[in-house]
């Protein structure tokens, strides 16, 4: 119903309640196709004729603009001229119900139908994604005659609610599929406590917009609420949709399996397995392309695309489109439009944290998104996806190799990243036999930052000497993993001591060593080169040369030999 006939109603209530004969109306009503013969049965169950005429009205409420036209003809046909009088102008316009044609016009009926429901609006800066909101739409058109399961997957940020709730403002989509209404509901993260308390507060949002004298108390438990709910959905929302946002828990999905309607939105594609019912699924590639990205920028810095500086395409390839982060950016800029260059050098830096929310987005920051998603893995699965970093940026890898460095079973390696490109933590391509797999750079990214930390905590606690699975991979990883960190300092004196020497070529190998020492070569000194190439063969020999006598031989200006008379006098002292 259009906002203008509701609050007209709204406001002459109390004289129709007072007036008018809902039998004779309802008869109208029906006849006019715009009321069933059970909503009437309901309404003539009530006491008196005021109380009828109430319920009436209630319902009239919920019901769409023909219904009140509807009702406006049958007042005449009863003489209820005056009455009728309050109504007419604010009748709504019959021609732009029949202009189904206009495809995605948010018309009043529409946004009627998606307020009424909780589907948020467009962000204030919104750029339009023609075909993916196609293929939504598509999804959705199968749940036309059968009850069934829209999921909407993709990775954080990548918009996935902002897709759907474009997607269902279509007049035709509306009208065809879901005249009982769409219903949204923001779940995200929560436990069961919590899940019943939303469960709860969707049945009194149904309950509520159905007959306001009787509420009935509210569910006790999740299976109780389930019931109560597959009861509205059944019996008083027929038809209808049902959006739950940002699900990651197929627990939480199985207190919505009750055959009805429903779209979600996840990283997790494969949450709906453990549910019952016809199942459809659309994929959101994580970026915008550049011109969509440079519009999000232009949109809030209020530029013409063309005008933007050239920091602008630099910032949507940094992050491959990512409409969160452009937005994110975005709404930065618009506040200091002359930090262009700082913002890009943050993403450049990878300062997520920094780059804070300004919008409504559910974290703190890109990286809390981030975070959560891996936080969810089971734990033996996290810590092999933090061993990711290893992925070069751009480059696609087979699951061999990884089988190498995890030391599992090729088929083992496949589920395990099957499940990460499930949860949107990991993109396959399958084009290639066998397929290969690959990080979003921002994923890349936000793991090295991640392992940064760790990787800082490692190196204060001293080189690593057991030969334990743990010090193991860290001996093997170290260098590499500081060197892509960017800790070159760290690096620097790790390898520039001879501790880290002997340590890792005793447990690695010399080989191990020397190439790492060519592969930094460029932040070191030469000395330690120089060093390990005239005495790397010895490194292989058992026993084990002493390192520090090896360096005693070295020239007497070099670092190599000063560590080394250190460490000599420091055993001299200690005996
Ligand atoms: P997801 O549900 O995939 O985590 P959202 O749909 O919440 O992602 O989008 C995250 C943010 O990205 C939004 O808050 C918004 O700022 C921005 N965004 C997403 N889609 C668009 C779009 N089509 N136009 C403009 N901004 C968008």
């Amino acid at each position: 119903l259009e906002e203008r006939a509701r609050s007209c109603l709204l406001r002459f209530r109390h004289r129709l309640e007072q007036d008018i004969k809902p039998s004779y109306l309802m008869d109208h009503m029906i006849s006019d196709g715009v009321m069933t013969v059970d909503e009437e049965e309901k309404i003539r169950t009530k006491p008196t004729r005021k109380d009828q005429s109430a319920a009436l009205l209630e319902l009239l409420l919920m019901k769409d603009n023909r219904a009140y036209i509807s009702f406006y003809n049958s007042l005449i046909k009863e003489s209820y001229d005056d009455l009728a009088h309050l109504l007419r102008e604010d009748l709504p316009s019959i021609f732009c119900e029949a202009h189904k044609s206009s495809s995605d016009s948010a018309t009043s009926y529409v946004q009627t139908v998606l307020s009424e429901g909780g589907v948020p609006q467009r962000p204030v800066v919104f750029v339009s994604r023609p075909e993916l909101v196609n293929r939504v739409r598509e999804k959705l058109y199968w749940l036309q005659k059968d009850p069934g399961w829209v999921t909407v997957f993709g990775m954080a940020g990548s918009g996935k609610s902002v897709l759907t709730a474009e997607a269902v403002r279509h007049h035709g989509l509306i009208e065809d599929c879901f005249p009982g209404g769409i219903h949204w509901l923001a779940i995200g993260q929560l436990d069961k406590p919590d899940l019943l308390v939303k469960m709860q507060s969707l049945c009194f949002r149904l309950e509520q917009s159905l007959d306001s004298q009787t509420l009935s108390r509210p569910p006790n438990s999740l299976d109780e609420a389930k019931e109560r709910l597959r009861f509205l959905m059944l019996r008083r929302y027929p038809r209808s949709l049902l959006i739950l946002d940002d699900i990651w828990d197929s627990t939480v999905l199985k207190a919505f399996d009750i055959h009805c309607r429903i779209l979600l939105t996840t990283r997790n594609r494969s949450l709906t397995d453990s549910v019952s019912g016809a199942k459809y699924e659309v994929g959101v590639q994580s970026g915008l392309d550049e011109n969509k990205g440079l519009e999000i920028l232009a949109l809030y810095t209020k530029m013409k695309p063309h005008g933007l500086p050239e920091e602008a395409r630099s910032i949507v390839r940094e992050c491959k489109g990512s409409p969160l982060v452009v937005s994110l950016i975005g709404a930065l800029l618009k506040d200091n439009p002359n930090r262009w260059c700082y913002y890009l050098r943050q993403l450049q830096q990878k300062q997520f944290k920094r780059i804070r929310k300004s919008s409504s987005y559910d974290y703190d920051a890109l990286d809390q998104a981030m975070a959560a998603s891996i936080e969810v893995l089971p734990d033996e699965h996290r810590e092999l996806y933090k061993d990711l970093t290893v992925l070069e940026k751009d480059i696609k890898i087979p699951a061999k190799v990884l089988s190498v460095l995890w030391d599992l079973e090729p088929e083992e390696v496949e589920d395990i990243l099957q499940e990460f490109v499930d949860k949107s933590l990991l993109f396959v391509d399958s084009h290639h036999k066998p397929y290969l797999y690959y990080l979003h750079d921002l994923q890349l990214d936000f793991l090295v930052e991640q392992n940064r930390t760790q990787l800082e905590q490692h190196y204060r606690d001293g080189p690593p000497t057991s030969g334990d699975e743990e010090c193991l991979y860290w001996i093997r990883f170290l260098t590499y993993h500081m060197a892509k960190a960017n800790l070159s300092q760290e690096l620097y004196s790790l390898m520039f001591s001879l501790d880290w020497v002997s340590t890792k070529s005793q447990i690695m190998g010399p080989a191990h060593l020397i190439n790492d020492y060519v592969e930094y070569g460029s932040i070191l000194d030469k000395e330690f080169q120089e060093f390990l190439s005239q005495n790397g063969h010895q490194l292989e020999e058992r026993p084990f040369p002493d390192v520090v006598q090896l360096a005693l031989s070295q020239p007497h200006n070099s670092e190599v030999y000063r560590q080394a008379r250190l460490q000599a006098q420091d055993r001299t002292s200690t005996g």
